[in-house]
């Protein structure tokens, strides 16, 4: 795809140049911070967005958006959307696990599925959750959560 059509197809504050991508570089975080890879997806707490309880599932490549997903991305998403939700539900005990696709800051595709707890008030529920980055960042506790959601997560495969 030229850097034309990308250029009209997001805003233009969206980041989609490699070089710049944010969700590119969580592919250099730590084992800790990991809680599973395979060819084409992985998860990690989201540098810069460490609020305990959300993760980004995200496409290994560099592939913009929804449009630039593959057939063998597409049809293994479901399946991982499935047993991380799951995962994250295990290991922290919320009933309400959110699954947020927005791409407008970085368009690499990546999904923030975040767990919402019983001690999340009514006006942080729903879409307004995102506004916990500026409120609970705390990465030592969110790291705390990534063996647990890994174990959990892992029991899921095996389950199947
Ligand atoms: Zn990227």
């Amino acid at each position: 795809m030229s850097d034309t059509a990308k250029a009209t197809r997001f805003p233009a504050h969206t980041v989609t140049d490699s070089a710049d991508c944010l969700i590119c570089q969580l592919e250099e975080v730590d084992d800790e911070a990991t809680v599973f890879r395979d060819d084409l997806w992985s998860c990690e707490l989201p540098t810069g967005y460490e609020v305990p309880g959300w993760f980004f599932l995200r496409a290994r490549r560099h592939a913009l958006g929804w449009q630039e997903l593959s057939q063998g991305e597409l049809d293994s998403l479901g399946q991982h959307l499935k047993d991380l939700t799951g995962a994250v539900a295990e290991a922290t005990g919320a009933l309400a696990i959110y699954s947020m696709n927005f791409g407008e800051s970085y368009a690499h595709f990546h999904v923030l599925v975040a767990a919402r707890g019983a001690d999340v008030p009514a006006d942080r529920r729903g879409g307004n959750i995102v506004n916990l980055r500026g409120e609970r960042l705390d990465r030592a506790e969110a790291l705390k959560l990534v063996p647990q959601v890994r174990s959990a997560y892992r029991r899921a495969l095996e389950g199947r």
